[in-house]
């Protein structure tokens, strides 16, 4: 039994993460109680700069989940009922969620089997004349190929709405350029829940974006589309970034790539000495921040069976593909139309990654994986 608990290993460890930061992290909570600037205010507009610097963007806005960013890049580009946006079955529930929410219709494409990101190469096929954008999602921390689905977009005349929820500081080389997530695309979308690579206290979103013109409308729109208030030029909503998760944030903001560096040493640990599964692939050009380290197997149930017995946290992200989602029975996909999206749900096994793991606990998930056969 003693063995067994000093060898388990938890999915994600936020208390090892906060530990060494606790002080002022607590500080700036209480910079914001004695302000009493409880909505808006600082704390916002200090991330918000601190953001369009690391994002390398013109324009952040802080906003109230990773979810709403999604909603308020749709609802600033007036993508709505009628409207069709490509994106791909292989991510969380919000990026299809919110397509949905604002009346325009996910249109899918199958993933990569290699990266679980967008196939370029399917895009075309899949536009149609109501099609008004392309949401690619930067899946596990790897970017889409940008160079590729801004060459399609222009050639369509589509927006491109980055989902950079899991990839906040992912780079790209681009034009040239190491680009870095979210500042490619007309906007991008960021998250900062608990378990994003930078995650807050609660929820909170960002949204980046290139035009000044589009920026001031989803600030608007994150408050009922008021300029005055009570005076309303859009329908909007309450899309607010809470200024306590603006504070803890600006705390941990310059610790982030220290954190992505932590994840990817660890990748490469993996990577070098995991043998009985197909090990995340980062593709020529990219900076991946990991924020999943995911293997493949086809024997994915018996593997958690013996994580299980052993204490080492996993997750199967994602069980199943949004095309065949119960919600979405109405848009008539059937099983089969996205074979490489369904069996990578079949197939996949994110393990612990995070970067204040311990050479023991990387031994202990890499003797694991590998004892099992
Ligand atoms: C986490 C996530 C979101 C949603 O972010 P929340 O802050 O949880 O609302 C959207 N898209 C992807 C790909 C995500 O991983």
């Amino acid at each position: 039994m003693a063995t067994e608990q000093k060898n388990s290993v938890p999915l994600l460890d936020l208390q090892a993460q906060y530990e060494p930061i606790k002080d002022v992290v607590l500080a700036a909570i209480t910079d914001v109680f004695e302000s009493k600037q409880f909505i808006q205010g600082p704390k916002v507009l200090e991330l918000e700069r601190m953001m369009v610097d690391y994002c390398q963007v013109n324009h952040a806005i802080g906003v109230s989940s990773g979810t709403d960013a999604l909603v308020l890049a749709l609802m600033g580009l007036g993508i709505g009922s009628g409207d069709e946006v490509i994106t791909t079955p292989f991510t969380f529930f919000a990026t299809a969620g919110a397509i949905h929410r604002v009346g325009a219709t996910p249109v899918f494409v199958d993933i990569d089997p290699n990266t679980y990101i967008i196939d370029v190469t399917k895009i075309e096929d899949a536009i149609s004349p109501h099609t008004k954008a392309i949401m690619p999602v930067h899946l596990f921390g790897q970017m889409a190929d940008m160079t590729t689905i801004m060459a399609i977009a222009k050639a369509h005349q589509l927006y491109v709405i980055e989902d950079a929820a899991q990839a906040i500081g992912a780079t790209q080389h681009y034009e040239g350029v190491a680009r870095p997530a979210g500042s490619i695309g007309d906007v991008g979308c960021f998250s900062f829940f608990p378990s994003k690579n930078l995650g807050c206290c609660g929820d909170g979103g960002l949204v980046t974006a290139q035009d000044a013109v589009l920026a001031d409308k989803i600030r608007l729109l994150r408050t009922h589309g008021a300029q005055q208030k009570y005076y309303h030029d859009y329908v909007g909503g309450n899309f607010r970034l809470d200024p306590i998760q603006a504070a803890v944030l600006a705390v941990k903001l310059p610790y982030l790539n220290d954190q992505h560096e932590g994840r990817r040493r660890n990748a490469q640990v993996y990577n070098a000495r995991i043998q009985t599964a197909q090990c995340p692939i980062e593709k020529h050009g990219n900076y991946m921040i990991y924020n999943q380290y995911t293997i493949r197997t086809d024997r994915r149930d018996d593997l958690i069976a013996h994580l299980i017995q052993r204490d080492i946290g996993h997750a199967i992200y994602y069980p199943l593909s949004l095309h065949l989602q119960k919600c979405f029975a109405h848009l008539g996909y059937q099983p089969g139309d996205f074979p490489e999206s369904e069996r990578a749900s079949h197939a996949v096994l994110s393990l612990p990654i995070y970067a204040e793991l311990t050479p023991h606990q990387l031994d202990a998930v890499v003797d694991a994986v590998n004892s099992f056969v």
